[in-house]
This record gives structure tokens, sequence and C-alpha cells, in this order.
């Protein structure tokens, strides 16, 4: 076979690979059928840290000390003692809460049980899992290999590696629900939930906290609204407040395919640090080009097929001249 021949029956055998794949992405997953998760509205925020104590309470995490003063808890981000903060936003003065200039705001960073969690899909050992009735995110040490891929496939920055402990693990929210807290499974609400005085953090089914959410952004500003506290469901109580100028869409409900943990704010979210994340979930690309990239790995196999046949026919065509002329 010469050469020209061989590149020829080389690039059609790839070509024809070529034309019969595209590059695939599978759609975004879908909230689970009866997802449960929690708004926070920054707007009824005073920085108590009550739902920080609660936090470390249910989930038996120590507080983190500043100096000698070990009382109270200095949490200033999330970290392997630290499930859940609250940080502040401040511009100029910060004269007044819940204004982008001069003012200042409160921000809850934890785990924002994403609708199509990135970290589930990088584990390599499922050690991460989405449950696939409350959409809650699972985190299973016993299975885990410490190979920290899940760090890079969260948007939010949320899996801590405990790299103090040599066999350090992941730690971050299970929303209350893990093997011997399960508060969730028994009925109950998120221990941050219980504990906020406001209602800043509210608790229930994704469909009813979403609903909420664009309930008070479509109030008018300046009005009163009975705010609910603990389970939106059922509160445990409601309490007056004015309505603020929100921002006019719920974060969450469709940022890398949404997520169960939804805030409101009446500072712009990219301020109070969220990032710039499109509708498009992280896992759906990487795994749609993980799919594409699988099945080109098929193109030597295919190359090689249409080569072994081209090969075949012309020694075969070789052979039947030769008995022709002798
Ligand atoms: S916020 Fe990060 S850790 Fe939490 S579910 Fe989403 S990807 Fe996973
Ligand atoms: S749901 Fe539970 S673990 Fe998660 S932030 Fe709230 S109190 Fe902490
Ligand atoms: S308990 Fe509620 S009001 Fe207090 S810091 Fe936490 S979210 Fe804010």
């Amino acid at each position: 076979m010469k050469r020209r021949n061989f590149f020829q029956a080389s690039l059609g055998a790839a070509g024809a690979a070529l034309a019969s794949t595209s590059v695939q992405a599978r759609p975004n997953l879908e909230p689970a059928p009866q997802a449960v998760g929690m708004l926070f509205d920054s707007t009824l925020c005073v920085g108590c840290k009550a739902c920080v104590s609660k936090c470390k309470e249910v989930n038996g995490m120590p507080p983190v000390p500043m100096g000698s003063e070990v009382h109270a808890d200095f949490a200033l981000d999330l970290s392997p003692k630290t499930l859940n903060v609250i940080k502040i936003y401040k511009d100029g003065a910060a004269a007044q809460k819940d204004r982008e200039q001069n003012g200042f705001a409160f921000e809850k960073r934890s785990c924002m049980h994403c609708v199509d969690p990135g970290c589930v899909s990088v584990c390599p050992v499922s050690s991460l899992t989405r449950d696939p009735l409350t959409g809650i995110v699972s985190y299973d040490a016993d299975v885990c290999i410490g190979c920290r891929t899940c760090m890079t496939g969260c948007p939010y920055n949320v899996p801590q590696y405990d790299y103090d402990n040599a066999f350090g693990k992941i730690h971050k929210c299970q929303m209350c629900n893990q093997k011997g807290v399960e508060r969730i499974s028994k009925g109950g609400m998120t221990g941050c939930a219980e504990a906020c005085p406001t209602g800043a953090t509210l608790f229930g089914s994704r469909e009813t906290l979403l609903a909420e959410a664009k309930r008070r952004i479509a109030l008018k500003p300046g009005q009163v609204y009975n705010y609910p506290r603990g389970d939106v469901r059922k509160p445990a109580s409601f309490h007056e407040k004015v309505v603020p100028q929100y921002q006019s869409h719920v974060w969450g409900e469709k940022e890398a395919g949404g997520t169960n943990v939804m805030h409101l704010s009446a500072v712009p979210y990219d301020k109070m640090g969220m990032p710039p994340l499109g509708e498009r979930s992280h896992a759906s690309i990487s795994e749609g080009v993980q799919s594409t990239v699988y099945s080109f790995m098929a193109l030597p196999a295919i190359a090689l097929g249409g080569l072994s046949w081209i090969v075949k026919r012309n020694t075969e065509n070789a052979s039947k001249e030769g008995e022709d002329k002798s």
C-alpha cells in the first residue's frame, strides 16, 4: 500500500468517525422531587451568629478562638471547624445596613446544596452524593480517599480539607441530616434555621421557599410584611418588618443549575461575594465533554479498522492481478 493511500485511508476513517460524533452536553439535573433547602434573607440578618453556634453544637465542632478568648466563636470563613459562617460586606463609611454604597450587609456562607452538584460529579469514589428524594448533598468520610477533587468541583469554595489531621477528611454542611444527626429525616429543621431569631435563615421545601422569596421581591419597598421564622411551611412565629428594596432575583433559583439553599439581598450579589455563574451547571458541561472525549477514544480503533479493510482489499487485488499475469 502506497504512503499516500495510507494517509487517505486513515483520514477517511477518522473523518467518518468524527462525523458520527458531536459534543453532547447533558441537560442540568432537575430539583429533587421533595427537595428541601433554606432561604437566607440578608436583609433580616442582624449578624448575631446564633446560627454559627447552633451549627457547631449540632455538628460537635469547637469554636474558633481568638487569642485566649475561647468563649466566643471568631470564625471568619469556612474551615474544617466551621460549616456555616456569617461574613460582612462593607463600603465606605458603612453607615447604613443593606446599602451598597456607604453601607454594610451580612452574608451567610455554607454549602448551597446545589441541584446539580459539581462536587458530586467530580468525586471519583462517590463519597459525595445527592439524595434522590430531598436533594441534600451528603458526604461519607468512610468512602473518601482524600483526593480533594471535590474542592475544585465546587463553584462556592465550600468543601474544606483538614490539613492538620494525618487522616484529614472533607468537611461541609450536610443540612443537619448526616448519620447521628438526622434532623430532617426525623421531621425537624436545620439547626441554623431553628436558632435564627429573625427568620433570616428559613428552612422548608425548595418550592415553598422559592415562592416566599419571589413574594418578597414583588412587595413594595416601605410596606410592612410579616416575616416567618423557622420552617416556612409551619412557622414557629412571625415578625413584622419594613420591606427593603431587594435585588430583583433570587440567588440560587437558576445559578449553575440552581441550589436548594437560596439567597435574597438588597446589595448586589457580586458585591456579597457570589461567584459569576451562568445557568448551566458545571457538572452538566464537564460530564458532556467527558463523554465526548471517551467517545473520541474510539477514533483510533475505527481508523485502524478502516485501514485493515483497505489493506486487506488491496492485498486481495494484488494477489488477483498476480494470478491473472501468471
Ligand atoms: S455548594 Fe459546593 S459542596 Fe455544596 S453541593 Fe454545591 S458543589 Fe457541592
Ligand atoms: S444546615 Fe446544619 S450543618 Fe448546615 S449550616 Fe445549618 S446548622 Fe450547619
Ligand atoms: S442566626 Fe440568623 S440573624 Fe443571626 S447571624 Fe445567623 S442568619 Fe443572621
